[in-house]
């Protein structure tokens, strides 16, 4: 059995009342390792100790707060494989993805943060001769930081990244269904010898850690990523107190193929968007809106390639979708299928449990990709997330039906544009509503630029500047030059 602790005041730590959860591998359905069940007691310290780093630490040069960074990221690189492994146990994902694209990622936004802010300037403007304005951005304090289990290192880097290269410390939860890379993060941070308090990881359960973060009158800024309706929750607590807030929420992606596509890039990377770590990005295309000329080639090569897919052991290389992250979130897209039966859907690929790859395997939380057909877009299925590896594909007749189809929705996280004709590329990105579009590709990030959704998928926008943004207070200073 494994042993998670928090990381307080820089001490590894459990929870002051010595209460713990239990960890669950997704891949065998047994409990592998124990985290800290904290509760508003070690919010309380971590808040404290993270206000008590914050003088000191705002005020280290920025140039130092980025070697920082550096050493982190250089430390979870030097220990890649072993960080990949455990992201896949902890999460179901295929080690292989873990390899290729969690933990890269994860070094990669320390370091693209430490240089951003190193590159970090803000704006002078003078109208006369008279004055002079200049914009300070400042630290804000404490930041609290909330992230989701589906890209856990990865979206815990990347908000921890730019709120500390900024010069606030921050106390930082991940989920609880997926803690082992976060508390892998913790002792990175005491081995490389982060001054104690300027990262704080307090785990333990949403609800009962959450809110004593999010309402705490000592963490001015809440940076969150997860579902909407803890979201909403969020929204409602920080609103009375006025905090900073950055919300990255659910999605139900658009993904349309315009007849004039190269076909073939066109079905493979959709398989790819809607399967990768088993539908659980919140990326992912998981609608997918086809021009009726080719809609019955598309849909035949679709689906010949979404029954290859290798439903496999996580830890095996060639496996392609692995397990759900838990029993829990395996029925809830058992019963997102089952209503796609009542619906009037016709299953064309998957539609249930997958069988377990081996006998390490057998309590695992495996499902079949999905491919459900003949849905109205108005429908649940085609409306709710489900956040797995569950697609739809319907047809469209032209390109202003697509764009209605592809608005049809309450989220507006993500599109994606199939078409080789440019002017059409253009027209139909700007009238999605989608805070994020790929034209003829899928999941391209560069770090740079602003990420988030419209509508009911988030509030604000993360990466680059934005996120250095997000992270400072902003100052003007009117100064009268005597002449
Ligand atoms: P979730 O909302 O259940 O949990 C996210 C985090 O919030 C966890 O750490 C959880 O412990 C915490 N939490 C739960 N209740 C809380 C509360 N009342 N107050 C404060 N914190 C609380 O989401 P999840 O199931 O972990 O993640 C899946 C969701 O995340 C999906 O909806 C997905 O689309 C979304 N997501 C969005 C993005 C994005 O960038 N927009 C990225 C990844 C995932």
């Amino acid at each position: 059995m494994e042993t998670i602790r928090n990381l307080i005041d820089g001490d590894a730590c459990d929870a002051e009342s010595g209460s713990r959860l239990d960890v669950v591998d997704p891949a065998t359905g047994a409990v592998y390792a124990e985290a800290p069940d904290s509760d508003a007691a070690d919010i309380e310290r971590a808040v404290e100790a993270a206000r008590k780093a914050f003088p000191a630490w705002s005020e280290t040069p920025a140039g130092e707060r980025a070697a920082w960074l550096r050493r982190i990221a250089d430390h979870i690189e030097g220990d890649a494989e072993r960080f990949a492994r455990a992201e896949s146990i902890d999460n179901g994902k295929p080690v292989a993805l873990a390899r290729a694209v969690d933990i890269p990622r994860s070094v990669a936004n320390l370091r693209f943060f430490a240089s951003a802010v190193e590159q970090f300037a803000s704006e002078m403007h003078q109208a006369d001769r008279e004055t002079i304005n200049y914009t300070l951005r400042q630290p804000r304090g404490v930041a609290g930081l909330i992230s989701p289990w589906n890209l856990p290192l990865y979206l815990f880097t990347w908000k921890i990244a730019p709120a500390l290269a900024a010069g606030n410390t921050a106390v930082a939860k991940p989920s609880e269904l997926t803690p082992m890379t976060a508390s892998m993060l913790g002792d990175v941070c005491r081995e490389a010898g982060l001054p104690a308090g300027v990262l704080n990881i307090v785990h333990g359960l949403g609800a009962k850690v959450g809110p004593t973060l999010t309402e705490h009158p000592r963490v001015p800024t809440i940076s969150f990523t997860g579902g909407t309706v803890t979201g909403r929750d969020i929204a409602a607590r920080a609103a009375p107190r006025f905090k900073k807030l950055s919300l990255e929420l659910g999605g139900k992606n658009p993904n349309l193929v315009f007849a004039d596509c190269d076909l073939d890039r066109a079905v493979s990377e959709s398989v790819r968007a809607g399967f990768a770590n088993q539908g659980e990005i919140c990326l992912c295309g998981s609608r997918i809106f086809v021009e009726e000329a080719i809609y019955d080639t598309f849909v035949e090569r679709y689906v010949e390639r979404v029954k290859a897919l290798r439903v496999g052991d996580p830890l095996e290389d060639g496996t392609d979708v692995g397990a759900l992250v838990s029993a829990a979130h395996r029925d809830k897209v058992e019963s997102y299928v089952e209503l796609a039966r009542e619906e009037g859907g016709t299953i064309l690929a998957g539609g249930k449990r997958a069988d377990a790859p081996n006998a390490r395997c057998a309590g695992g939380f495996f499902f079949e990709p999905t491919v459900v057909t003949d849905l109205d877009v108005a429908c649940r299925v085609q409306t709710e997330e489900i956040f797995g590896p569950v697609v739809t594909i319907t047809s469209f007749r032209d390109e202003a039906q697509a764009i209605e189809y592809a608005n049809a929705t309450d989220y507006g996280l993500a599109a994606t544009i199939w078409t080789e004709n440019l002017s059409r590329a253009h027209r139909v990105a700007e009238a999605v509503d989608c805070g994020v579009q790929w034209i003829n590709c899928w999941l391209v990030r560069d770090l740079r630029v602003p990420f988030g959704g419209m509508k009911q998928s988030g509030v604000g926008r993360e990466g680059g500047l934005e996120a250095l943004r997000f992270f400072t207070e902003t100052k003007n200073v009117c100064v009268r030059v005597e002449r």
